[in-house]
């Protein structure tokens, strides 16, 4: 028997691995279109490679997957966040967890990850072929053609590990087979706000901001970091993951809303205020700040609503008080276009998993053909999501059932 797998980035490798694991004496070929494998895995996580994520329960885990949370549910009981840790772990690659849940190499290196597949890769005979671009899969006498440039492969099973695809066209070899595309758009990007000067408190970090899409349901709740160019941070981010498509379709021209302070009742709100009032009466509205704001952004907000920092607080008035609890709590931004976030960015959209047996990881279409990684319709929020369901997809497509 042997097996052909076409990509040689994280899901590729995996694949490859497990497929010797279950199957020592297959035969197995990657093929890697380019000069390198591994290449997004070199410079994820900021170099550092956050490889899953410690969330404690399959459900918390599935949630963080805008596009295939239910399929991937089943599929975590097979292999999940806690299997992918022990199956580094085992083949000597410590990780860490940090606070926030990502793990990491104790190295603080992808590199050790790249060893590790390199290494077993090595050990269990797999060929890695570089320069080599599947243009095409064609089906014959039950076996199937692989298509290069220059090469014509014949494989009795074959694994695609290709990525994300930025455009639908990248999918169409694919999608010629008879697979339905979901079209690719971009997810895990940050928003610009050429038009807004609050970037210039950039650096500044809200810890618990509540972010809402106007007009639509998208709404998340998180560290907010305003930036040179807009905002950014884990709410943005998460925004950006689950609107990926409305975000699209609005052509990434929206507005957004800010409740600076986590507190949705306004009544609740009005009454902290007015505390403050009483209290202190006679301080200037810019000494006393409400919520533990920082006072860049408590400056910059009352300035946004005309109320001067040196008012005293028994001044502010029924206007005032009303103005300060708007911007507070629905405080708006226009957003227009957005930035990739360096750090991790993924594709929405790809392979419909309507096509896929998520039993098995192989095409309902083509048999022998299986799936795995990102040119699935799966992507995940930061924080080593992604991988993981590189690792659970392609741990369950080396069964090769
Ligand atoms: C900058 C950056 C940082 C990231 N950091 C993280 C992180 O820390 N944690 C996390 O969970 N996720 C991270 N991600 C997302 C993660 O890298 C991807 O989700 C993951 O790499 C997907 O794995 P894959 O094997 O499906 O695809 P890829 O890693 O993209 O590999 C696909 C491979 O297939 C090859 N290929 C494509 N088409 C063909 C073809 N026709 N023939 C032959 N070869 C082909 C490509 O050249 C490539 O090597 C990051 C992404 C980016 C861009």
């Amino acid at each position: 028997m042997n097996v052909a797998i076409i990509g040689g980035g994280a899901a590729g490798f995996f694949a490859a691995i497990n497929v010797k694991e279950n199957y020592p004496n297959y035969k197995v070929d990657i093929y890697e279109k380019s000069t390198k494998v591994l290449s997004k895995v070199k410079v994820s996580g900021g170099g550092r490679c956050n490889v899953t994520n410690g969330v404690e329960t399959i459900k918390e885990l599935s949630l963080a997957y805008p596009r295939g949370e239910k399929k991937l549910r089943k599929l975590f009981g097979i292999f999940s966040n806690k299997d992918a840790y022990q199956w580094f772990e085992n083949r000597g690659v410590d990780l860490v967890t940090q606070p926030d849940n990502c793990i990491f190499p104790k190295s603080q290196s992808s590199q050790s990850i790249i060893n590790c597949f390199m290494d077993a890769a090595k050990q269990s005979n797999i060929i890695i072929n570089y320069k080599k671009t599947v243009k095409q899969i064609k089906i014959e006498n039950n076996k199937i053609v692989l298509v290069f440039d220059d090469d014509i492969l014949i494989y009795d099973k074959v694994i695609v590990a290709t990525g994300g695809s930025p455009k639908k066209k990248g999918l169409e070899w694919l999608e010629n087979l008879g697979h339905q595309i979901e079209n690719p758009v971009p997810s895990l990007f940050t928003f610009n706000m050429p038009t807004e000067s609050i970037t210039k408190l950039m650096g500044i970090v809200v810890e618990k901001a509540q972010v809402n899409i106007q007009g639509t349901k998208l709404k998340s709740l998180g560290p907010l970091l305003i930036t040179h160019w807009g905002m950014s941070g884990p709410a943005i981010l998460k925004l950006s993951s689950f609107g990926a498509r409305i975000l699209n379709q609005l052509d990434y021209d929206f507005k957004v809303q800010v409740n600076w302070i986590n507190i949705v009742n306004n009544e609740v709100v009005r009454k902290e205020l007015e505390n403050i009032v009483i209290k202190n009466s006679n301080k200037q509205l810019s000494s006393i700040k409400p919520y533990q704001l920082q006072t860049r952004l408590w400056k910059y907000l009352l300035e946004r609503i005309e109320l001067p920092l040196e008012r005293k607080w028994k001044e502010i008035g029924k206007k005032g008080l009303n103005k300060l609890i708007t911007i507070l709590t629905n405080d708006v931004y226009q957003v227009e276009g957005k930035t990739t976030f360096k750090e991790e960015f993924v594709t929405c959209g790809g392979i419909s998993l309507e096509d896929i047996n998520f039993k098995t990881m192989e095409s309902k279409i083509i048999k022998n053909l299986y799936f795995t990684g990102e040119v699935l319709d799966i992507d995940g929020i930061t924080g080593g999501y992604n991988f993981q369901a590189a690792w659970t997809t392609a741990f369950i497509a080396a069964k090769l059932l």
